[in-house]
């Protein structure tokens, strides 16, 4: 209850100062080395920026190990930190940025040119090479009760919110798992998680407080399914943690899986047919279930049979999950409601936003001295005190894994034209995955490809709808409120089509054959583009798969997200297998420097 983060990795480092903590694909460093990097990261920052200023300390940088040195650095130097993933726009940089009043970004040059003006930029490359000389221990008093770090999630009011975690909630929560499911000196856990998303924590300090080794993989590893397995058994790790959709991903790239690997799925529902390969294919498959709200996970469940794939489990170490009704009652064993959250992974509260923390951190109607968290799921508790996870009951949804209000994408999408009379939102199935599909009541015609255009610069990747449906107007229920049952279903009309070019040789129409196979959309013209028709990161994988064995190349998502025009994509073809004798693909994070300190 009294240690910070700080406390438990220091007290790992006097356990085994020479065991290898920290690896990427470039350099390693043992707890003692990586103890003493951050703390000459904490006293430059100290030096440079005072004992008193405990303003939290804004992070973009890419994924390596200076990433979890700079970030230990931050919290020995008593700051928090806030994770800004370098794939947002800089308009949602900014606005996070701007809202949290960091006084200080820490970022590097492959990410930080213009992209935030208001902040101080310390920049990595600088701070490494200025930060020698330091040969003391760091004395700065952090407290548990301090924050660790705040984390930005998307706001229902249409910005996004930042969830303010105390160290007292992670030590909490890292020890629970560092228990359960278990974290012990000889493992080794494969770190996927951008570190904007809360689940990275676990992955970057749970080992480093068990004595075990902490690999990062790359963002260019990441960024190609074939790579991650290559990398899986290279490095035989023994612990990983992801999203159901990062291990559907996976199996769509024929992963075999790994018998000595123990699996954390969590975030998204794990639905039972991927929970029947996870168990086939490894040594343990744990389902993790909570909310950033309330750090990380709240519980847990060791899934063994592909049934119970809902089943989120029982609570983490000093946390209460509570169904209750709409007036706070506890609702019967066996019956559905409301999941509440109380106990000591509570976050302090929505960052600079009293209002909102009053409105979803409660009174504990069973302790008045406590608060519970209302978390918008619905569950229920079943005979055995487990509880099974029934969805949501409000506008929140997950895409792939990703924490989306979609009120936040409504409101984007209202500030391209003052014609725009009414926007909904909603996430459809539409060829057998979750998608955003945007229904729009204008008073003039809207051209679809610029509105898309004009969101990818304000929101993430994951948040612009693929779909966009004009309508007359928006049906109604008998008392007056948007009919969600009642939108159409979305055809391939209502995705961004261009004037129809057919194919005009042989790669083209092969790559047109792939697209329809993956896309499940009929008569695709050589200028369309694979976003605009509903690709998205997943389906590009499974492209990805279709065309590197059609066409035998070794085409990577960045070739992708480079070439998103089918005649594009099929030119690149044609030159891979022109120049295919001098031809090297590019290796996993070829594009990331290399320090030396
Ligand atoms: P985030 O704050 O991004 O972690 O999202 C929290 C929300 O994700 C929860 O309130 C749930 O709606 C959903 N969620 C998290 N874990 C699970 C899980 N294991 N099964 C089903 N839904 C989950």
């Amino acid at each position: 209850n009294n240690k910070t983060i700080v406390d438990l990795f220091e007290e790992q480092v006097k356990k085994t100062p020479d065991k290898e903590a920290l690896k990427d694909d470039y350099k390693s460093y043992s707890y003692f080395d990586l103890n003493k990097l951050s703390d000459k990261i904490a006293h430059y920052l100290i030096a440079a920026y005072g004992e008193q200023d405990k303003s939290p300390i804004a992070v973009l940088l890419g994924r390596s190990v200076h990433l979890i040195a700079v970030l230990l650095g931050i919290l020995k130097s008593g700051r928090a930190y806030i994770p800004l993933d370098p794939a947002f726009p800089k308009e949602r940089l900014t606005y996070i940025i701007d809202s949290s009043e960091a006084k200080l970004l820490i970022s590097e040059r492959a990410y930080a040119q213009d992209t935030i003006e208001a902040a101080n930029t310390i920049m990595l490359e600088n701070m490494l090479s200025g930060i020698d000389d330091f040969k003391g221990t760091i004395s700065t008093t952090i407290s548990c009760k301090d924050t660790a770090y705040i984390i930005y999630t998307s706001g229902s009011t249409g910005n996004p919110k930042g969830v303010q975690i105390s160290h007292q909630s992670l030590t909490n929560l890292l020890i629970s798992i560092r228990q359960k499911p278990g974290v012990l000196s000889n493992d080794t856990l494969f770190s996927v998680t951008t570190y904007s998303f809360d689940i990275s924590i676990l992955e970057f300090f749970a080992p480093l407080i068990s004595g075990a080794t902490l690999y990062i993989a790359s963002q260019g590893v990441l960024s190609d399914p074939d790579l991650i397995i290559r990398k899986l058994k290279e490095v035989q790790p023994t612990i990983i943690q992801a999203t159901p959709s990062f291990y559907q991903m996976l199996f769509n790239a024929d992963w075999k899986g790994d018998k000595q690997l123990k699996v954390l799925c969590g975030g998204d529902v794990l639905n039972e047919a991927l929970a029947e390969k996870l168990i086939h294919n490894s040594l343990e498959v744990w389902n993790m279930y909570g909310p950033t709200e309330t750090t990380i996970w709240s519980s847990i469940k060791k899934v063994e049979h592909s049934k119970d794939a809902s089943n989120i489990g029982k609570p983490i170490n000093n946390s209460q999950l509570y169904i209750l009704d709409t007036f706070l009652n506890p609702k019967p064993v066996g019956t559905v409601g409301a999941i509440y959250i109380g106990g000591n992974g509570l976050a302090k509260g929505y960052y600079k936003n009293e209002s909102l923390t009053k409105e979803k951190f409660i009174k504990n109607p069973f302790d008045k001295n406590d608060l519970i968290y209302e978390t918008g799921d619905v569950g229920k508790r079943n005979a055995n005190g487990e509880i099974e996870f029934f969805g949501r009951k409000d506008c929140q949804v997950k895409i792939r894994g990703y924490r989306i209000e979609l009120v936040e994408i409504e409101n984007a999408i209202k500030q391209y034209s003052q014609s725009l009379r009414q926007v909904l939102v909603v996430a459809k199935e539409v060829n057998k995955e979750k998608m955003l599909v945007a229904y729009l009541v204008s008073s003039t015609a809207i051209d679809k490809s610029v509105l898309r255009g004009f969101l990818q610069k304000k929101l993430p990747q994951y948040m612009v709808p693929g779909f966009y449906v004009e309508m007359d107007t928006l049906p109604l229920t008998p008392n007056g409120k948007i009919d969600r049952k009642a939108l159409p279903d979305v055809s391939g009309d209502d995705l961004i089509r261009k004037e129809f070019i057919a194919p005009r040789n042989k790669t083209e129409e092969n790559v047109a054959a792939i697209w329809q196979k993956v896309l499940a959309i009929e008569k695709i013209g050589v200028n369309d583009n694979f976003f605009e028709l509903g690709g998205d990161s997943l389906n590009a994988m499974k492209l990805i798969n279709l065309m590197n064995k059609e066409f035998e190349v070794k085409i990577t998502i960045n070739d992708i997200i480079k070439n998103l025009l089918l005649e594009d994509q099929a030119a690149l073809i044609d030159n891979i297998h022109i120049v295919s004798k001098s031809f090297k693909p590019v290796e996993a994070g070829e594009e990331i420097e290399k320090f030396s300190i």
